[in-house]
């Protein structure tokens, strides 16, 4: 109905019937001063008034006292772009029934509370939303990019799930706490209560923060990042959406980070659950520009059900030993190799075999082994090798949650994608989840001599770039 009241305004409104000078709501709203003398101004003018009465207005309007009919038309009338409608009337009576109940249903005791204009709601959220997920079964092909484009066919669809992902069924306000209906606001990515104009954008600080790839397009190489074996490359995504390899590489890099930090708060194990521990040695680890050069231990742990690899800067039991407590549930029958990093593990409480490979042995004398974990490097190492060929340091963290997202759900691939989607962890969680691997000197590398003939030596040509 205040078709022209926006946020801003209402606050000013606000200020004014409290009586702030120009200067606090500057300050307030981090803007001009002159800014807000000017909008003050525009007030006055559309509504006919002096500055010393716009507050006066505002709060008669707001105390909503008997027989302030007149006053409400007169606001109306003066904020509104179209003629009222059918529905402006009906609640246009319903105020002059009942002022104190005006328009947006019982008064409440937050602040700057206005009703927002019509032309702002596109749509009232439906609830309870219905997730398209619970249409997929084992049996379904939940997987197809049929079921993604009946499921998300536009970019609403897709914002509209990822409103009612983050919310997790808590409707209230941001500022009331109270339960309220929500709007989506028109040409924007965001949705806000009526109440005390609190607003939410969905994609915000998620994967596709401040993205203006459309959400379809998200959507869609995330269900290629599901379905695929050995995950996407920014290359794949420059030539598959056509767009600039750089979006590409960091959409993709986004979605590493994200599916990375969904898998980041794993635990496995549990009372007499067998946990098989080991480490392994990367190589090709991009350091420094150098390419091949470099090295990285990844550290993994996995039981009967789900596997967690990290990468860590050395072997020491220092570093491993804490991320066993903190990832491992106690209880657990650890199975390592004879490493002497382990050696304390018996002392910290922890039921321990050790399979001593040194001596020939690969199942040890009371039947442990440590095959599910050598079976976890060999697809993993194929993985990196096969497809990102080389990966750096820095990102390597976002490659292995990647690969143990996919790898964590292998008997049940129909799950990934909608796993990806259900949450949107907070994108400021990943500086905790960095870690840091100190970069040693290079390693001498080995150079050919110069060729003496005078022939220019020849540049490997790649023939199709990853
Ligand atoms: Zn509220």
């Amino acid at each position: 109905m205040f078709a022209r009241i926006t946020g801003k305004q209402n606050q000013l409104l606000d200020c004014l019937a409290k009586a702030w000078s120009v200067e606090q709501i500057a300050q307030l709203q981090n803007v001009q001063a002159a800014s807000v003398r000017r909008r003050i101004n525009n007030l006055c003018t559309r509504l006919e008034c002096r500055e010393s009465d716009l507050a006066g207005l505002y709060s008669a309007w707001l105390d909503g006292q008997a027989g302030e009919r007149n006053l409400i038309r007169q606001l109306c009338r003066s904020f509104l772009l179209a003629g009222p409608t059918a529905q402006d009337n009906i609640l246009e009576d319903q105020a002059a029934a009942s002022p104190a109940q005006a328009i947006e249903g019982p008064r409440h005791a937050c602040p700057g509370d206005l009703p927002v204009s019509p032309q702002i709601r596109t749509r009232v959220v439906q609830e309870p939303y219905e997730n398209p997920r619970i249409a997929i079964t084992p049996g379904s092909k939940g997987t197809s990019r049929k079921v993604l484009q009946r499921a998300f066919p536009d970019n609403d669809a897709c914002l509209n799930h990822i409103f009612h992902a983050r919310m997790a069924g808590d409707y209230r306000c941001f500022k009331c706490r109270q339960e309220r209906r929500w709007y989506r606001i028109a040409g924007f990515r965001r949705y806000a209560t009526a109440c005390c104009a609190s607003s939410f954008a969905p994609t915000g600080r998620t994967v596709m923060h401040r993205s203006s790839i459309p959400l379809t397009d998200w959507f869609e190489i995330m269900l290629l990042f599901a379905n695929s074996k050995n995950g996407v490359t920014g290359h794949f995504i420059e030539r598959h959406l056509g767009i600039a390899y750089k979006s590409g590489f960091r959409m993709a890099d986004r979605i590493r980070t994200h599916m990375a930090l969904l898998e980041c708060d794993r635990k496995i194990g549990g009372p007499g659950k067998l946990v098989h521990i080991d480490e392994a040695l990367l190589r090709g680890i991009r350091t420094n520009g150098v390419r091949g050069g470099g090295r990285a231990i990844v550290f993994g742990m996995c039981d009967e059900t789900a596997t967690i690899a990290l990468a860590v800067p050395d072997r020491k039991a220092a570093t491993l030993l804490p991320l066993i407590d903190r990832h491992v549930l106690p209880g657990s029958i650890l199975v390592t190799d004879a490493y002497h990093s382990y050696s304390q593990l018996a002392a910290r409480g922890w039921n321990h075999e050790i399979v001593n490979h040194s001596r020939g042995e690969w199942v040890n004398a009371n039947g442990f082994g440590q095959a599910s974990i050598e079976a976890y490097w060999g697809v993993f190492k194929r993985t990196i090798r096969g497809t990102h060929l080389h990966v750096s340091r820095a990102n390597l963290w976002k490659y292995i949650g990647e690969f143990n997202f996919r790898y964590n759900r292998r008997h049940v691939p129909h799950e990934i994608f909608w796993d990806m989607i259900e949450h949107f962890p907070d994108f400021d969680r990943q500086a905790e989840l960095r870690i840091d691997i100190p970069i040693g000197p290079p390693r001498p590398r080995k150079r050919r001599p110069p060729r003496t003939d005078g022939v220019p030596r020849k540049r490997a040509s790649r023939i199709f770039r990853n």
